[in-house]
């Protein structure tokens, strides 16, 4: 059982401890870590149980398309995050990709965008992806190229988005693409496309060593109305930051779950564990260890909390969810490798918890930008402001 002393932490209010108490309990009932050969049909089950029972209301804005609240609470979105890595990745990925992948509907969308798809996500009658990278053009994403043409009342897509989580069980995408109103980041529009959009085909099906739905798109000539364009034309790229910027402090809390169940486990291991006349728990190597791994778990949950409860208070976090999403993955790689050392040969046996863990948590420090991107937004905050930096600090 984790320590959840950090549930009183002043960032959170009395209805996140509820929330995460009552989360907890569902999830105990409901997911396991265990899932089916099938990832897809799981995939879509955990999307349904999610939205009946409530869940993917925290991860939509506006009470009159079925959200919680008017805007995303993103202290909500990591604890619910948090707490369901801790219990299932991939019930984790189904609840985040419902918040992404409508996440620019929330921010950016019209009133009819709103009503027509944000109600299907929040009641997980709707699957959601964010389609942003190409196989060009990831880290560097602004040099897209996946074109959108006006003409008349359509926008005609020509072009490749990868990595695209959910792809090929979607039921829309909110896909960025190159409009020319300016070079680079100026030059870009959102659009909400729908899976069965003619022109629109699953290219490639991209198996990775945690599984979920990925795929690469195909758009060939895909012709969409121009109502379907989120935002102004050229802002998609502010679409995506914006987005990102909520998203990304929730990754952290993604990876600060695993490394919770990864400290569990160690713990349960090292207590029962015998050799050489005592336990695993006994010897001070050990010890080190466990210190390690539980202050690199405090610290990163105050980096992602800290974030959350900023972007709460309105205010602008590019900076703070940076520094939450690198220290919360990368401590979260380490910690697992930790508890799989505790675990010997066990640890790296399929589908042992740990060895789940271990494959869970690699994505996390490459998407929704890499580390060494998040060192840069980092830096280029500190070296635009230094001012604000050091009285932030
Ligand atoms: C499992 C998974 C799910 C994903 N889901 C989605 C999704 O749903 N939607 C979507 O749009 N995208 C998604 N992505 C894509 C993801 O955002 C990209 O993989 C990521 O942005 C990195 O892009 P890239 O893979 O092209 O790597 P590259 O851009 O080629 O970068 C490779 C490496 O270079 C290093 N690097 C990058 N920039 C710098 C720099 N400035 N200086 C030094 N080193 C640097 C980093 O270590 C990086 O990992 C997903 C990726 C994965 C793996």
């Amino acid at each position: 059982m984790s320590d959840k002393t950090y549930l009183n932490w002043p960032f959170l209010d009395g209805r996140h401890r509820e929330l995460e108490q009552s989360l907890d309990d569902w999830a105990s009932g409901h997911i396991s870590q265990q899932h089916e050969a099938d990832v897809d049909a799981a995939c879509r089950a955990l999307v349904r149980e999610l939205g009946a029972a409530g869940w993917l209301r925290h991860a939509v804005g506006g009470t009159a398309f079925g959200g919680v609240g008017e805007a995303i609470d993103t202290r909500a979105i990591c604890l619910i995050r948090e707490t369901l890595a801790r219990h299932s990745g991939l019930a984790d990925f189904a609840f985040a990709m419902q918040g992404l992948g409508s996440g620019a509907i929330t921010l950016y969308g019209s009133e009819a965008q709103k009503r027509s798809y944000l109600p299907r996500v929040a009641a997980g009658e709707a699957i959601a992806a964010f389609a942003l990278s190409e196989p060009n053009a990831g880290s560097d994403v602004a040099s897209m190229q996946c074109a959108a043409v006006q003409e008349g009342d359509s926008y005609v897509l020509n072009g490749e988005k990868t990595w695209i989580s959910n792809g090929g069980i979607a039921d829309f995408y909110v896909v960025f693409a190159r409009t020319g109103e300016a070079p680079g980041a100026r030059g870009i529009s959102a659009f909400v496309v729908d899976a069965d959009a003619p022109g629109l085909e699953i290219a490639e099906r991209i198996e990775v060593i945690a599984p979920h739905p990925l795929a690469r798109l195909r758009f060939a000539d895909c012709r969409v109305p121009a109502s379907s364009r989120l935002g102004a034309a050229g802002e998609g790229f502010k679409v995506a930051m914006a987005t990102l910027d909520i998203f990304r402090t929730s990754v952290a809390a993604a990876a600060l779950g695993f490394a919770r169940r990864a400290l569990d486990e160690a713990l349960r291991r090292a207590g029962t564990r015998s050799m050489f006349g005592q336990v695993l728990a006994d010897f001070q190597l050990t010890q080190a260890k466990l210190a390690q791994m539980a202050t690199g778990i405090d610290a990163s949950a105050l980096l992602t909390y800290r974030a959350a409860w900023q972007r709460d208070q309105g205010q602008r976090v590019t900076r703070e969810a940076a520094m939450a999403k690198m220290t919360a993955t990368e401590t979260a790689q380490q910690v697992i490798d930790a508890a799989v050392q505790m675990f010997g040969g066990l640890g790296v046996v399929s589908e042992q918890p740990v060895e789940r863990l271990y494959r869970e948590i690699r994505a996390l420090r490459i998407y929704e930008g890499a580390t060494e991107v998040q060192q840069l937004i980092i830096a280029r905050e500190m070296l635009r402001d230094p001012g604000a930096a050091r009285a932030a600090a």
